[in-house]
């Protein structure tokens, strides 16, 4: 587990039981807390971050594909880059794809992201939100130690088990889990340039990996290391750490890695598919307390780190223009789950459940379709960048040419109840 630097710059935080009225404030310093906070910084408002003492620390270790992340304004932001990125679909073969493979580096992310808010106004509060108040002029946020802070909006980052803002109940969740080891080992099978997004073959770690399938994601690290990742892509319930754990070793085994020692360890959870707030909420959710992990991949760290500018715009212009805090708050959903993007959510959460229903040799037929797709359809349904149209033509291609068992699967999510559901919300959603 990387301990994040602090800000070098010592952070002055608000210790009395009075703040004065902020602009906003923001729950939570994780990727996504930070991310809105500075750029609300950089728009000139006065945003108090609320969260543990001490330094920054994100546990996890972002990957994410290159060219999502060079169009950001971040500086430093790619740790290690593999040019190349490998997927397997066991006995139904595999491909390289041409397209680099990066992981974060979170120290310097962290590190832009705290010195962009210490160059506003950000005060820094240690706490832990309890429960919220509105009224016409703000909110009053009441602390567990029992302070209150007052606030024209409120920013809830605080994850995927959010403070304050209310998740919708549903039945069509499922869960990504993985646990992952940067091993010291001196005989590896992977290239150096290539990154392996997901290797599906499960021969030789069956038989509990065929009704609940989990792929290898792989990374060479030089010197003696690699880091191997065994995760379930999405399940319902969620497959347990000890199961994966077994999965690894016998992977490693399999693969002739051996094992000199564990350098550090991960375990992943990912609520994957729930609901989407209601934009009528009056906290405004944001990360993984917004519902914004792609339903398809699990991935959060890109679309924070894009749709942060947004949501600062619709908060700045809706409080420049003196809009009611119901207003602003309206504003600010709309700006992260616009109409086509819930809707495209609906498409992604109906495709999750058919993922939820592949066993093994299903997942690797899926795959092996999904990737003989043209680059333009496979890279914009992972990074969310089709339109709603669109996603359903990759998922009607994929189907035409996925053999008869996927199509089975995909007929009998349809008739569900999560998928009959999801159905109908989508219609429901294209009538709006
Ligand atoms: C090991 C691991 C690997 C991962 N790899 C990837 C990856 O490669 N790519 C990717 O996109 N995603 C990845 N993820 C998922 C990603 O880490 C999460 O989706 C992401 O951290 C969520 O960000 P967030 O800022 O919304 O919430 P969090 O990172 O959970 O941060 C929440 C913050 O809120 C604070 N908080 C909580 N409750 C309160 C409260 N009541 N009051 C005030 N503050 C509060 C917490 O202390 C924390 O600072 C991974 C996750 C794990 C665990």
């Amino acid at each position: 587990m990387g301990r994040l630097a602090a800000n070098p710059r010592p952070v002055q935080t608000v210790a009395s039981s009075v703040v004065n009225k902020l602009d906003a404030l923001v729950l939570g310093k994780g990727p996504a807390g930070l991310a809105i906070a500075a750029a609300l910084c950089e728009r000139g408002l006065g945003v108090g971050v609320l969260g543990p003492a001490g330094a920054v620390h994100w546990p996890a270790r972002y990957g994410a594909w290159l060219d999502e992340l060079t169009p950001l304004d971040l500086p430093e932001l790619v740790e290690w880059v593999w040019p190349e990125t490998v997927v397997g679909f066991g006995p139904a073969g595999g491909r390289t794809l041409p397209r680099a493979y990066a992981r974060v580096n979170k120290t310097t992310l962290a590190a832009t992201l705290l010195d962009r808010c210490e160059r506003g106004k950000t005060r820094w509060i240690v706490g832990e939100a309890a429960g919220v108040i509105h009224d016409r002029n703000g909110s009053t946020v009441r602390l567990r130690d029992g302070r209150d802070v007052s606030t024209r909006v409120v920013i809830d980052a605080s994850g995927h088990r959010p403070a304050l803002v209310r998740l919708p109940a549903t039945d069509t969740q499922g869960f990504q889990t993985a646990v992952g080891w940067t091993l010291e080992t001196d005989t590896y099978p992977f290239s150096p340039g290539q990154a392996t997004l997901m290797d599906w073959d499960t021969r030789d770690i069956q038989p509990d990996a065929v009704s609940t399938p989990s792929f290898l994601y792989a990374m060479p690290l030089g010197a003696g290391r690699v880091f191997v990742e065994e995760t379930v892509l999405v399940s319902r319930p969620a497959v347990p750490f000890d199961v994966l754990e077994a999965r690894l070793q016998r992977r490693c085994a399999a693969l002739g890695i051996p094992i000199h020692r564990i350098v550090e360890r991960e375990q992943v959870w990912i609520p994957m598919g729930g609901g989407i707030p209601s934009s009528r909420e009056r906290v405004i959710g944001f990360g993984g307390a917004a519902g914004m992990v792609h339903p398809a991949t699990g991935y959060l760290l890109p679309r924070v780190l894009e749709a942060a500018p947004a949501l600062a715009d619709a908060v700045y212009q809706g409080l420049e223009a003196g809009d009611s805090p119901r207003g602003v708050a309206r504003a600010g959903w709309n700006a992260i789950w616009p109409a086509d993007r819930r809707r495209r959510h609906a498409l992604f959460r109906f495709g999750m459940e058919t993922m939820l229903r592949m066993d093994a040799p299903r997942m690797q037929s899926f795959f092996a379709a999904f990737f003989s797709l043209p680059d333009a359809q496979w890279q914009g349904y992972l990074g969310d960048r089709l339109s709603t149209p669109e996603i359903s033509r990759v998922m009607a291609r994929v189907l035409a040419s996925a053999p008869y068992g996927v199509r089975g699967t995909l007929l009998r999510s349809a008739l569900s109840r999560p998928g009959a559901r999801l159905a109908a919300a989508l219609l429901a959603s294209r009538r709006t």
